[in-house]
């Protein structure tokens, strides 16, 4: 099991106007400029240190032990 984030959005805002954006996660990923709503100056987006890949390993580690650990699950039943 694997969870996808690149269809969440994360808000920014803009560092020259403030406007709000909501970016998808995958935009950061490939770094995509976007367009600002308030005063149309482009905005490069960047994964600082990678720390969005990171977080989609360790949420995507932690849905394997969770996977691991309900298969390991016994559940006792009396009739
Ligand atoms: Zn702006």
């Amino acid at each position: 099991m694997t969870l996808n984030l690149d269809r969440e959005h994360i808000y920014i805002h803009c560092p020259r106007c403030n406007f709000w954006a909501r970016p998808f996660l995958r935009q950061i990923r490939h770094r995509e400029t976007i367009v600002c709503g308030g005063c149309k100056a482009n905005i490069r987006l960047d994964d600082h240190l990678g720390s969005f890949r990171k977080a989609q390993r360790q949420v995507n580690k932690a849905l394997e032990e969770l996977e691991e650990q309900l298969g390991n699950l016994t559940i006792n039943i009396r009739l």
